[in-house]
C-alpha cells in the first residue's frame, strides 16, 4: 500500500471525540440534578432514611448503567464516523512496517556492500544506501522489496521517522534513488559528507570535523579524501546508541581523529567498519587504533560481499587481536540482527 503524505497527516481524530464529549456533558446534567433534588429536599419524602438511602443508590445505580450504555453507543457512533478509515490504514500500516526495538535495543538489517539499515527506538538511519552491488555481486531486485531483502521499499518505511547518511559521493555508496523516497516517506532527512545537492532542506557535514545536534540526533564526523572525492565517517548517536559508520574513510592521521571522535563518547553499540587488517596497511592501523580506543559492542565488516571470506578473514583477525570484541559477518542479504542488552542477540 502506498501512503502519501496527505493521508498520514490527515489522521486527527479531534472533531469525533469532543462531540462525544459534549453529548456525555448533555447526559450527565440529568444525572446531577437528581442527587441534588435528593439531598435538598429530603423532608418532602414521608419515607425513613433508610428507604431514602435505597432509593438513593437504585439511582446511582441506574445512572451509572446508563452512562456505561451511553458511552458504548458513543463509542460504536465513533466507530463509523469519517476519520477512522485513515485511522484504520494507519494501523495497518504500523503492522506492515517493520516494529521498534526496545529502549536501548536496535534491529540492523544488511542492505549490501556498506549499506546498512538501523532500527532505534524512534528512528530508521539508513546508511550508504545503493541497489548496484554487493562487493562484486550485481544486486538483484525482487519482485517485493524489502529491508528483509535487502532493498529499500519507501512504502515499507514511510510511516517512520527516516535518517539517509551518505559518507561519499562514489557509486558504490550513494545512489540518486534515495531522494525519491520523499514521496512516500513524510518524514525523511538527508545527511551528506559533502555539498551533495542545493538543496536547504538537507545537511552537509562537509567539515573537517563537521558537528551537528539537530531533531534527536548527535552526529559528529572525521574527513579524508580518496580518488578525488571528500568523504566522512560517522559517529551517530541516536536514541540512547552510539552507531559508527566508517564508509571509505581512512583520514592520513587516523590516531588523532579517533581522538577526535574519542571526546565525544568512549563506547560505540554498532560500528560498520571496513575490513582491512594486513599489516603495513593504513586501515589496519585505524581499525587496530579504533578498537583499541573504543569499547565496541558490535562490529560488522562491510564494502564486501554477504558471507564472503574477506568477511570472515576479517571476523577472524579482530577477534585474534581483541579476543572481548564481537564481530558479526553478514551472511545473506536483508540478514536482520537484533541488538539488545549491549549485545547481537544469537
Ligand atoms: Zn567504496
Amino acid at each position: 500500500m502506498r501512503i502519501t503524505r496527505k493521508s498520514v497527516r490527515r489522521k486527527s481524530p479531534a472533531a469525533p471525540i469532543n462531540a462525544g464529549a459534549q453529548t456525555l456533558h448533555a447526559y450527565i446534567a440529568p444525572v446531577e440534578s437528581c442527587l441534588i433534588y435528593a439531598s435538598v429536599r429530603p423532608n418532602e419524602r414521608p419515607k425513613s432514611d433508610l428507604f431514602i438511602s435505597r432509593r438513593l443508590i437504585k439511582i446511582l445505580i441506574l445512572a451509572v448503567m446508563l452512562f456505561v450504555l451511553f458511552s458504548l453507543f458513543l463509542r460504536a457512533g465513533d466507530v463509523r464516523s469519517p476519520g477512522t478509515e485513515e485511522a484504520a490504514a494507519l494501523l495497518s500500516l504500523d503492522s506492515a512496517m517493520p516494529e521498534a526495538p526496545p529502549a536501548g535495543g536496535a534491529f540492523v538489517w544488511y542492505l549490501g556492500h556498506c549499506g546498512f539499515a538501523v532500527r532505534t527506538r524512534n528512528h530508521l538511519l539508513i546508511f550508504d544506501y545503493q541497489e548496484k552491488r554487493d562487493g562484486q555481486q550485481s544486486k538483484s531486485k525482487p519482485a517485493q522489496p524489502s529491508l528483509s531483502d535487502g532493498w529499500v521499499d519507501p512504502a515499507e518505511i514511510a510511516g517512520l521517522k527516516v535518517r539517509v547518511f551518505v559518507s561519499h559521493s562514489h557509486d558504490d555508496h550513494f545512489d540518486p534513488v534515495i531522494f525519491g523516497w520523499r514521496e512516500a516517506v513524510p518524514d525523511i532527512g538527508y545527511y551528506f559528507g559533502w555539498r551533495a545537492a542545493e538543496d536547504p532542506s538537507f545537511h552537509y557535514l562537509v567539515g573537517p570535523r563537521a558537528e551537528l545536534k539537530t531533531d534527536g540526533l548527535e552526529i559528529a564526523t572525521i574527513n579524508s579524501h580518496h580518488s578525488g572525492v571528500p568523504e566522512v565517517a560517522w559517529l551517530v548517536k541516536a536514541d540512547g546508541l552510539v552507531i559508527y559508520h566508517n564508509g571509505d574513510c581512512r583520514p592520513d592521521d587516523a590516531i588523532s581523529e579517533n581522538d577526535y571522535l574519542r571526546t565525544k563518547t568512549e563506547s560505540i553499540d554498532l560500528a560498520f567498519v571496513f575490513p582491512v587488517f594486513e599489516e603495513g596497511q593504513k586501515y589496519t592501523i585505524q581499525n587496530l587504533d579504533f578498537f583499541g580506543k573504543f569499547r565496541v559492542r558490535a562490529a560488522f565488516p562491510m564494502h564486501g560481499q554477504a558471507g564472503n571470506t574477506r568477511y570472515l578473514d576479517f571476523q577472524k583477525a579482530m577477534q585474534a587481536c581483541f579476543p572481548a570484541l564481537p564481530v558479526h559477518v553478514p551472511m545473506a542479504m536483508g540478514q536482520k540482527f537484533i541488538y539488545e542488552k549491549g549485545k547481537i542477540a544469537k
